[in-house]
């Protein structure tokens, strides 16, 4: 059990050597030629101006610290900061809204938005395997986020978005925002995610026949009473469960999610439940190891979301 009081959220030496304990479990890796376990630490010295958690590779001889590569990297944020936001995104079952991030973290709403938007990009699986297969159930379903005309008297209330999701039950979750809901939007998605050999879960939508014939089974749920006596076996309560979570979110926590970014909250979502059986510090440290490579090079416009 950690909480919020740990050392790594406190200062900056304790974060680093967090860090690298979580990147590095078999010695320092230096990022410029690849070698393992072959560099010394250099003393942090003002003067010779040598930062604290500086490397030197034995190897190709150059200098590298742990955040080399990431999105921590060049921040001006302290580290910590860095490893108090990722857990509390982490350890936040409904998420946690930018502007309560940067009363948190004594930040500004601004450096909280972008901090939330890279610790998302931490989380988010690059190369997501296919769900279910032989003899396993993967339920489909879709529902519709946003458009709450909250605070707009004057304004149309925004466009609501449509999300589809797949999950094999006791498995992995997958969410993506649609532009429509038809089998035309929906088959190309199901058939690079979903292992043919599943048996499908849906309601009785007309958009779920025509991709279901390319799965090993489909089974359909009516959502009447009489249904319930099959509800052990035909039912989609996985997926509407993690769709009544992620609307919690953004109803209550993000209160308005801007379409650019709403595939990013997705993969939030995701993450928290594809790794809700272990502790909010392991989840972390999962999504602290999803930091390689993922330097964000784009700047949003507007910081509504
Ligand atoms: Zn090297």
């Amino acid at each position: 059990m950690t909480d919020i009081t740990a050392p790594r959220f406190k200062t900056e030496a304790a974060a680093r050597k967090h860090l690298e304990k979580i990147r590095w479990p078999d010695g320092p890796v230096c990022p410029h030629c690849g070698s393992i376990d072959n560099a010394s630490k250099l003393k942090a010295n003002k003067k010779a101006k040598v930062r604290p958690g500086l490397w030197f590779c034995g190897d190709c001889r150059t200098q590298f610290t742990v955040t080399v590569g990431t999105v921590f990297e060049r921040s001006k944020v302290p580290l910590h900061k860095w490893l108090l936001a990722n857990h509390l995104i982490n350890s936040s079952k409904k998420g946690i809204s930018s502007h309560q991030l940067a009363r948190m973290l004594g930040v500004t709403y601004k450096t909280a938005w972008f901090m939330s938007h890279r610790i998302r990009e931490a989380m988010r699986d690059p190369k997501p395997d296919p769900v279910g297969g032989q003899n396993k159930v993967v339920e489909v379903d879709e529902t519709y986020v946003g458009g709450k005309a909250k605070n707009r008297a004057f304004a149309p209330p925004p466009k609501k978005e449509a999300v589809m999701g797949l999950v094999e039950r006791e498995g992995k979750l997958r969410m993506f925002h649609v532009p429509e809901v038809t089998s035309k939007t929906l088959r190309p998605i199901m058939v690079s995610h979903i292992d043919r050999g599943s048996y499908l879960m849906t309601d009785e939508s007309t958009v779920y026949p025509a991709p279901g014939e390319e799965f090993a089974g489909h089974g359909t749920v009516n959502h009447s009473a009489k249904e319930y006596v099959r509800a052990t076996f035909w039912h989609t309560n996985t997926i509407e469960c993690a769709f009544s979570l992620l609307k919690r979110g953004i109803t209550g926590t993000y209160h308005h999610v801007s379409q650019k970014h709403l595939r990013r909250y997705l993969g939030e979502f995701d993450f928290r439940f594809n790794h809700k059986d272990i502790s909010d510090s392991e989840r972390a440290d999962i999504a602290l190891k999803g930091i390689e490579g993922k330097r964000l090079t784009y700047r949003p416009i507007a910081a509504g979301a």
